[in-house]
């Protein structure tokens, strides 16, 4: 068990920014309108993920530590219509494998907060009382203390703080409604309240990516074939300064796909973005049986059951909403 523990974390867990992405999908599938992220060292010292969700019981902690313990998945229908962004049930065991970590929560149907701690292959793991609002949190210290081939691979704090920072982005883009925070040797780099309105949401979408995207951004709101799509495109002045900024979600998850690149990439071609980078935060949202996200629980790769008629679609409505800004 020790090497198959290690070699399957592999696939999960190659950095902060994946833990951190396994830590946060945990709190948001717990039904968090809240999600604090607190980190050191680029996450490589301290990752610290509280949220204010459903919270883990007592006699179901060290569970939830354990490989293929999941509580989201039941049976193989459950695995087709899952909605929930982990269904696996291996992250925590992954990234408990290789760091110290500390679990901690509190049900709101139970009155007092409980913890286990684990140290990399050593899972024994002792239940103590603890304090802690409704709620979980994670913490996980000295990644990859215990696999030094592993820890050659990280980069500078700079680097895996930037992909953990990345990872951030996309969840707070992805999920308007839940208020977020990041924090970074004690210094605040996000501070983000849940954003209804339109304002605010163009507000948050601003504070991550750049003002100056927001202020010569398209609104897109369009409707066609079962298909919808929201979201802002970056006009030309922008797309010259900022050549990355591409985030696409279909019905909530970030994804990247070369169906989606095409249909955008064209569009933008085809109406005045010659040899320039498109900058956009776009979402697809579509019936989830038009849909599979499941092809791999790293890589942003989903698959349509009509390809050519969500390639069409999005071709069509940027087409549209580019044309009418031509200069
Ligand atoms: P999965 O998310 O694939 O089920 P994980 O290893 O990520 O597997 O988590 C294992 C289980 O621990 C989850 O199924 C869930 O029951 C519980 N859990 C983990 N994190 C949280 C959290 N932040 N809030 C509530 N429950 C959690
Ligand atoms: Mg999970």
């Amino acid at each position: 068990p020790r090497l198959a523990n290690q070699i399957a974390a592999g696939e999960v867990v190659e950095r902060p920014a994946s833990v951190i992405k396994e830590l946060v999908e945990n709190s948001l599938d717990s039904g968090a309108s809240r999600v604090d992220v607190e980190v050191e060292q680029g996450g490589i010292k301290l990752m610290r993920v509280r949220d204010n969700g459903g919270g883990i019981l007592k006699d179901d902690l060290a569970m939830a530590l354990s490989r293929h313990a999941t509580s989201k998945i039941h049976n193989l229908d459950e695995l087709e219509a899952v909605a929930s962004l982990g269904f696996r049930g291996e992250a925590l065991a992954s990234v408990a494998s290789v760091s110290r970590l500390l679990l901690t929560s509190k049900p709101s149907e139970q009155s007092e907060a409980w913890q286990v701690n684990t140290h990399g292959q050593d899972m024994s793991t002792e239940l103590l009382p603890a304090a802690h609002t409704d709620g979980t949190s994670v913490e996980v210290r000295d990644l990859f203390f215990n696999t030094p081939a592993r820890r050659k691979f990280l980069r500078t704090e700079k680097t895996e703080f930037n992909h953990l920072d990345e990872v951030i982005k996309r969840q707070a883009l992805a999920r308007f409604d839940v208020g977020f925070s990041l924090r970074h040797n004690n210094r605040t780099i996000h501070s983000l309240r849940p954003a209804a309105s339109q304002a605010e949401q163009e507000r948050r979408v601003a504070q991550l990516l750049s003002p100056d995207f927001m202020q010569n951004a398209l609104v897109i709101d369009a409707e066609a074939v079962g298909l919808r799509l929201t979201g802002w495109v970056g006009l030309p002045t922008f797309s010259r300064s900022m050549p990355d900024m591409q985030y696409f979600f279909v019905n909530g998850r970030v994804v990247k796909d070369k169906v989606i690149g095409h249909a955008v990439k064209q569009a933008y071609r085809d109406v005045l973005y010659h040899g320039r980078h498109p900058c956009f935060v776009l979402y697809l949202t579509l019936d989830p049986s038009g849909v599979d996200v499941n092809v791999h629980p790293t890589k942003h790769e989903v698959r349509f059951r009509d390809q050519r008629l969500v390639h069409d679609f999005l071709f069509r409505q940027l087409h549209r909403a580019l044309a009418e800004v031509r200069p």
